[in-house]
């Protein structure tokens, strides 16, 4: 999908927002909804979505809602940071699928990264799966530092 387009109410975060199909929750506020990605670029990658936007990528997005959701990425940085001890965190975010994006809800991924690990960020279908249990646990940790 490219950069124009319509927001789709069936794309995988709206039904995670609208409570069809499962996520492991590390955060939520009024606007924001911040969870573990399913498939992990390293330990404790999560995500942070908009809870109200119906923005696809950062081009369209209300300054509000941006200023939300970083708000919202800054709160699960640090939290993540005392739970896991990581060198490193990074933050990124992809507009459109030339340039990455597999999921057209706008989201802000927070990879944490330790030294001598691998940076790459592999495509979505390439990644491994996490154990939902390994998932769960991993998140009250998280959870327990905000
Ligand atoms: P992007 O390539 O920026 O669109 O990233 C989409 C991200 O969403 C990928 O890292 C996926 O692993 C992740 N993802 C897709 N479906 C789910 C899901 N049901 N729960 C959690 N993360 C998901």
């Amino acid at each position: 999908m490219s950069l124009d387009g319509i927001y789709d109410d069936g794309n995988v975060f709206a039904l995670i927002l609208q409570g069809k199909i499962p996520s492991t929750k590390l955060y939520e506020d009024e606007h924001t909804y911040a969870f573990l990605d399913i498939q992990p670029q390293s330990k404790g990658h999560s995500l942070v979505i908009s809870k109200w936007s119906r923005a696809r990528n950062i081009l369209e997005v209300e300054d509000e809602a941006l200023a939300q959701i970083m708000a919202t990425v800054k709160k699960v940085a640090n939290a993540t940071r005392k739970a896991l001890d990581p060198d490193g965190i990074h933050v990124a975010q992809f507009n459109g699928a030339p340039a990455g994006q597999t999921v057209f809800h706008l989201h802000v991924h927070i990879v944490p990264r330790w030294e001598g690990q691998s940076r790459n960020f592999v495509a979505h279908a390439q990644g491994d799966f996490a154990d939902p249990a390994t998932l769960q646990a991993l998140a009250e940790e998280i959870r327990a530092q905000f």
